[in-house]
């Protein structure tokens, strides 16, 4: 029974430091100057179990500090045996003392030596012991009352560091349906596989850190790595050899490969490998992946059906403007057409600015909507017979037939104007308090001469785009 004025003090004082949202090294940072200012005693440390990796680490930094190589030191020994063996006994005045349940009640450890006193709480949560509180203390004696405060203290901190660790798992998954959610949204309107695999590369790397991720595309009877350039390891290949259709993901026998083939009903579309040569998968990381294997399989299989579609379309999915293909074909006709009939002839071609920022800082969807955005520009802009493509990512191409130089610069001017002025709308990708976008655009203009090719006056108009950029960007460049 906890009634001494100073001991309410200090519990008061605890809670106070426990219930506030701050990093752990923070709030194991205050706790040790409490103890140290309030108890008299020398340090603190909070060890807790990491279930995932198998192994104790450092609450406040994080720090792996028991892992088998290393047992040279005082607490590691403590730590590994307590790891070993589920529970370690210690002696204390000749009695000896296991850490866990007795009797249903957690205990204390302590080790006492003529120099120090080391004493150990365990951290219980629903009946187990996750970690441990260790107190040392040069204090010759312990009271059944001091005992008893750190024992209610050692309470009061699983409890606080259990809520941070549940949190921070919380966060995580809810990160990862967030991603998951806008990757979805990313392909309604994207059927690019060149584009769509390193937006799923990228995604799973953020959530599984440990390892290397690689994607591969089963085609032609084997496996082309797709994302991202290289894998050189020969046992990947091996494991990837031993899939099937059956397969629901293999790891290798030292469970730091795993292998997670890519499937619809009755086909392997390909796999997503993770791979590292020091850490093991957990479970965890398997239970993403396999989620996102599933979810890249409806991605490969989407694209496949549409690739036969878009043999035939002419229109980019995305914009509603001419696709790439259509504007190889309408930039020859309509170089044939000026050379024959000697009539002048423009292109432009227009970036936008800065747009990967847009994407890593909004997110794909909301790049996608500015993409539409800029595209509607580009349509309100420019006469019923000009021919607006979509060349690729954010890269536009306009071509503006029976137009002289003089001309299409106005008509750049204009567009490059109206675009940094425009609020892009971007409610589609769904960010809390953001609605409107602003960008800005470089565009390269050129004018057709008989000495140039269809390629070559697209590349013209490409070189001005890059003086564009080069000399500062959000601005008219011609050559
Ligand atoms: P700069 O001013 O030099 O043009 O810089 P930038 O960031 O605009 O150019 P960069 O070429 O580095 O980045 C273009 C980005 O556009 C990279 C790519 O992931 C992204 N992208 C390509 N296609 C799409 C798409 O369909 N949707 C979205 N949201 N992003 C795309
Ligand atoms: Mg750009
Ligand atoms: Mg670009």
């Amino acid at each position: 029974m906890i009634d001494n004025m100073k001991n309410i003090e200090f519990l008061n004082k605890l809670s106070n430091i426990l219930i506030k949202k701050i990093s752990p090294a923070v709030t194991t940072g205050e706790i040790n100057k409490l103890f140290i200012n309030f108890l008299g005693i020398e340090d603190t440390e909070f060890v807790i179990w990491d279930n995932n990796n198998m192994l104790l680490k450092n609450f406040a930094q994080d720090l792996k500090i028991f892992d088998d190589k290393n047992q040279s030191n005082e607490n590691n020994y403590i730590y590994t045996n307590l790891a070993v063996s589920g529970g370690v006994k210690f002696y204390f005045n000749e009695t000896e003392f296991d850490c866990g349940l007795k009797d249903d009640e957690f205990f204390a450890i302590a080790q006492l030596t003529d120099e120090i006193n080391n004493i150990i709480f365990p951290l219980v949560s629903n009946g187990e012991v996750f970690g441990l509180m260790k107190i040392t203390s040069l204090k010759q004696e312990f009271t059944v009352e001091f005992f008893e405060l750190l024992n209610i203290a050692s309470k009061l901190i699983s409890g606080a560091i259990i809520n941070y660790i549940l949190n921070e798992q919380m966060e995580i998954s809810l990160n990862f349906y967030k991603a998951m959610k806008d990757i979805a949204k990313i392909i309604e309107s994207q059927y690019e596989l060149s584009y769509i695999i390193p937006l799923i590369g990228e995604m799973i790397d953020r959530f599984i850190t440990s390892h290397l991720i690689y994607i591969f595309v089963y085609k032609d009877n084997k496996y082309n790595l797709v994302w991202p350039n290289a894998c050189r390891d020969e046992q990947v290949y091996k494991l990837l050899d031993k899939i099937n259709d059956k397969t629901e993901f293999i790891l290798s026998d030292n469970s730091q490969i795993g292998v997670f083939p890519i499937v619809n009903e009755e086909n392997i579309l390909g796999a997503i490998v993770a791979y590292s040569n020091i850490e093991k998968l957990l479970q965890k990381d398997i239970d993403y992946l396999l989620q996102l294997t599933r979810q890249s399989g409806l991605t490969i299989q989407r694209a496949n059906v549409y690739a036969e579609v878009l043999k035939y379309a002419t229109l980019d999915a995305l914009t509603g403007l001419n696709n790439r293909r259509q504007f190889e074909i309408r930039l020859k006709q309509e170089v044939a057409n000026s050379k024959r009939n000697n009539i002048p002839l423009c292109c432009m071609m227009v970036d936008v600015d800065y747009f990967k920022k847009v994407n890593d800082t909004y997110g794909h969807a909301a790049g996608d909507c500015v993409l539409k955005n800029v595209a509607g520009v580009i349509k309100n802009e420019i006469r019923e017979y000009d021919i607006a493509c979509r060349y690729g990512g954010e890269e536009f191409f306009i071509i503006l037939p029976r137009t002289n130089i003089q001309e299409a610069i106005l008509v750049a001017q204009r567009l490059r104007k109206v675009i940094e002025e425009s609020k892009m709308n971007i409610k589609e990708a769904d960010i809390e308090g953001i609605s409107h976008l602003k960008v800005t655009a470089s565009i390269g203009v050129c004018e057709y001469d008989s000495s140039l090719t269809a390629p070559s006056f697209a590349q013209k108009a490409d070189r001005a785009l890059y003086e564009a950029k080069a000399s500062g960007r959000n601005r008219v460049i011609v050559v």
